[in-house]
């Protein structure tokens, strides 16, 4: 989601090139949904990318910092190799300008335009990080089949997991009361996540005074999107559905603990990020070694303040 603004940017450079994105699988399909992608190709290891891409392209931009990334490129024989000069693959590019000291400590968003701008291309007054569903993807999540009759209150989701490792998430017992508040003001509640989080969103569900719909591990990423698109508002730990409801435009509020926020947050300005100042955060651990008061010291009350001023605002 982070590099969507870079790839506009790109294609503002270049209106005629063909563009074709080389991605990890489970992030491949949501370039699917971008224009200004021309083709998705899935990233296999150096030496298969390398073989695919030979003599297939004028130009290879590295948005990921990895040294293998420019070595498939290099291997590839590419003639312009452009990414940031990180994990010693200067001499492998081309064009490596250095990273910006102005992009530490901010979102990717901007982290990945400052390595255009660094090469010498343009890039927007504003970043465009947003993400239109696409029909196909909304009628695969149907209404019917995953979110349930179209009558009633407006949906709410709940994204209580977070791949990444337990410290960033919030307590479970907290999403079910901000849930059942919500559906005490006429919200529906659907919880959202991957397999892993089956039985944290059964548990969340078991909670609650209040129905639910459990989708966590019953949606692959075209789903996600088709069921995040026609939600009121996700509420969320930080993670990968957080950035892709912001990107669909729907209000985020985040929960935040062990990681900096000014990094990951949400981007846009409807975003609330919810999180209590610890000494100890961010960390950047997986698990928490101590008490987890980073999330502890986040109330139910300090979520619902901030989730109040966003149901009926859309
Ligand atoms: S060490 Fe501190 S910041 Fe890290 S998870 Fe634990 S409480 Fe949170």
């Amino acid at each position: 989601m982070l590099s969507l603004a870079a790839l506009r940017d790109l294609r503002r450079n270049f209106p005629r090139a063909r563009i074709d994105v080389l991605a990890r699988p489970w992030v491949a399909d949501l370039y699917r949904a971008v224009a200004e992608v021309d083709a998705v190709r899935l990233a296999q290891g150096v030496r298969v990318d390398a073989d695919a891409l030979r003599g297939a392209f004028d130009a290879g931009v590295l948005l990921p910092n990895s040294f293998g990334s420019a070595l498939s490129l290099w291997m590839a024989r590419i003639p312009e190799r452009w990414g940031y000069a990180t994990e010693g693959r200067r001499p492998l590019l081309t064009r490596a300008p250095r990273v910006p000291p102005r992009v530490r400590g901010r979102s990717q968003v901007y982290y990945y335009r400052a390595m255009l701008a660094g090469a010498g291309l343009r890039v927007s007054a504003a970043p465009d990080v947003s993400l239109s569903c696409p029909p196909d993807w909304a009628r695969s999540a149907g209404a019917d089949r995953l979110l349930g009759a179209e009558d009633g209150g407006a949906w709410v989701g709940v994204n209580p997991g977070a791949f990444y490792g337990t410290a960033k998430r919030w307590l479970p017992e907290r999403f079910a009361a901000v849930a059942d508040t919500l559906a005490d003001r006429g919200a529906r509640i659907a919880l959202v996540g991957g397999a892993a989080e089956r039985p944290v969103g059964a548990a969340i569900a078991a909670q609650m005074r209040a129905p639910a719909r459990v989708l966590c591990g019953e949606t692959n990423l075209p789903e996600l999107v088709g069921v995040l698109s026609p939600l009121r508002l996700l509420v969320t730990n930080d993670s990968g559905p957080m950035h892709l409801a912001a990107a669909l435009g729907l209000p985020v509020v985040a929960v935040f603990g062990p990681t900096d926020w000014r990094e990951t947050h949400p981007v846009g300005e409807a975003h609330r990020v919810v999180r209590e100042p610890v000494p100890c955060s961010p960390c950047g651990l997986r698990e928490c070694p101590i008490d987890h008061r980073c999330m502890r010291r986040v109330t139910v009350d300090r979520v619902l303040a901030e989730v109040g001023p966003h149901l009926g605002a859309r």
